[in-house]
């Protein structure tokens, strides 16, 4: 901390610019970028152009002379700055050398109860905001419903539901089906179940493998809901068909 000029950059040009009127604009300009022009008053702009400003300190009540770099040595008790540091400590010191000297130790992560809880939520409410735009086009392009069979890592199966629509495809859920038998009416149930979180009448088809147990299920919500009908996955329909080709 040696130089002296180091924050009065427009020093060196201030003989060129013309005298006046420059003084209120460059003094609001600074505010949002240096808040600390908030605890001096200024008194008087010092050269036409620049920051360098007679000020009075709010806390101590002395009067110095500088550029916004000045007025931070002050305030903040930093030696060197080529001001005198103020003789009062304020919170404003205090808490610049607690952001210092404590590293962030004292920063603790949100602890396992708080995660589950508040901040999932919150998180969860901030996810459905971002898919709301999603959503709200659903009842006047249609939906389908897709859902498939998978093994998580732990081979648990899953069940997964997604909704697809002209705006792009959006994942509803997964449920965890261990345990379960995987007949015809419980698919049938948990297509239900989304069927009347999304909505029934903006849904127009639900579309899942062709296994017999997913094509009974569709048989199953087709006759609940007239206006959806159910669509058997082509991949699938032609895997099965293939399979079947080669072995026999
Ligand atoms: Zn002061």
């Amino acid at each position: 901390m040696t130089s002296q000029n180091s924050g009065e950059p427009n020093f060196a040009s201030s003989g060129t610019g013309s005298a006046s009127g420059s003084g209120s604009i460059s003094s609001s300009q600074n505010d949002n970028a240096s808040p600390l022009w908030n605890y001096v008053t200024k008194l008087e702009k010092k050269e036409a152009i620049g920051g360098t400003w007679n000020f009075r300190c709010n806390i101590c009540g002395e009067t110095r002379s500088g550029s916004y770099t000045r007025v931070k040595a002050h305030l903040l008790q930093i030696s060197g700055g080529g001001v005198a540091i103020c003789k009062k400590e304020s919170s404003l010191s205090k808490g610049f050398y607690f952001c210092c000297n404590s590293r962030h130790s004292r920063l603790c992560a949100p602890g396992y109860n708080k995660l589950r809880t508040s901040l999932l939520l919150q998180e969860k409410s901030n996810v459905d905001k971002l898919l709301q735009p999603i959503k709200a086009t659903w009842q006047e392009k249609g939906v389908t419903i897709v859902c498939d069979g998978w093994s998580d890592p732990t081979r648990k199966p899953l069940i997964n539901f997604m909704a697809t629509s002209g705006s792009g495809p959006m994942f509803l859920k997964a449920v965890n089906c261990f345990g379960e038998v995987k007949d015809k009416f419980f698919i049938a149930n948990l297509m239900k179940e989304v069927i009347d979180e999304v909505g029934h009448q903006n849904v127009v088809q639900i579309i899942t493998d062709n296994a017999s147990n997913c094509k009974g299920a569709g048989e199953i919500i087709e006759s609940m809901y007239p206006h959806i009908y159910w669509t058997p996955c082509v991949v699938h329909t032609l895997n099965l068909a293939l399979k079947n080709i080669c072995s026999a």
